[in-house]
């Protein structure tokens, strides 16, 4: 996620900050539970973050979901975002079993941080989620949509990766129903189960509600700019999004440092049961 502060700020600080930090020297493995998350080292660097989307395909193809890197470059025309940066978006597929069904469904959450953080809360938790329902959705005998699992990359430079795949399903044509962000859902330092909602959809907005309801999770909807969904917003696409809570101040005290190296799994199993029911309920209409 990147920082609260309006984007046209963060772009022109960028513009003017040529020089990348040399990286410190990567911190020791996190000691988590049982099933350790997939991204748990910096990947901030074009070799890192190839090696990243290495691992995600790798995965996919272990879980039967056709996936490919998409490369771009943003000196193609991508509207609002940097020239001159490259990157590459990870997209798996996973069809309806309705022959027949034109929905389509993007779940995504970026694979990309910042330099010398491992990133295991941001954004090793999103993209732990997006995986957790591609395996689950992938045993489903019935899908009525769709599914695309997308892990984007250059969040943290932004939205570089989500400008590029909104501005990509604005071109195709084929209609997108919604798109669903994850972004740092790993931290809760006053332990209340509140989970920041945005979205620009009340229909969407209740069945989160609904679904969290069963959960030992509540909602605060709100609207933050400074994450993926934001780009498929202003693109005219129906969003929305989840992170951990920022307005209070309880989000992890390690957040863009090399000290994020471990979530607080109860937390975290709170925010990815919310979203299988979620899709769970999306693909089953
Ligand atoms: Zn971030």
């Amino acid at each position: 996620m990147l920082r609260h502060f309006p984007l046209a700020i963060l772009l022109a600080g960028l513009a003017a900050c040529t020089t990348v930090p040399a990286s410190p020297p990567a911190p020791p493995a996190a000691d988590c539970a049982a099933p350790c998350f997939l991204l748990m080292t910096e990947r901030s660097t074009p070799e890192q973050r190839e090696a990243a989307r290495g691992v995600l395909l790798a995965e996919f193809a272990r879980i039967g979901i056709a996936a490919e890197a998409r490369p771009y470059a943003t000196d193609e025309v991508f509207p609002g975002t940097q020239r001159g940066l490259t990157g590459a978006n990870v997209v798996a597929t996973l069809p309806a079993t309705d022959a027949g069904s034109t929905r389509h469904i993007v779940i995504a959450a970026h694979y990309d941080t910042v330099p010398g953080s491992p990133g295991v809360d941001d954004n090793g938790s999103g993209v732990e989620i997006v995986l957790e329902v591609a395996r689950r959705l992938a045993t489903l005998e019935a899908r009525s949509a769709t599914v695309h699992f997308v892990m984007l990359d250059q969040e943290e430079l932004g939205l570089v990766g989500a400008r590029v795949d909104a501005a990509r399903w604005r071109a195709s044509g084929v209609p997108l129903e919604s798109m669903h962000n994850i972004d740092m859902v790993g931290w809760d330092s006053d332990n209340d189960g509140v989970i920041e909602f945005d979205s620009n959809s009340a229909e969407l907005t209740a069945l989160y509600q609904e679904v969290a309801a069963g959960l030992p999770v509540s909602l605060l909807v709100t609207t933050y700019p400074n994450t993926d969904h934001e780009a498929y917003r202003q693109a005219g696409f129906t969003v929305a999004s989840v992170s951990q809570e920022f307005e209070d101040g309880s989000e992890n005290p390690a957040y863009h440092s090399p000290a994020d190296t471990a979530v607080q799994r109860p937390y975290y199993e709170g925010t990815r049961d919310l979203l299988l029911g979620v899709f769970e309920r999306l693909v089953a209409e």
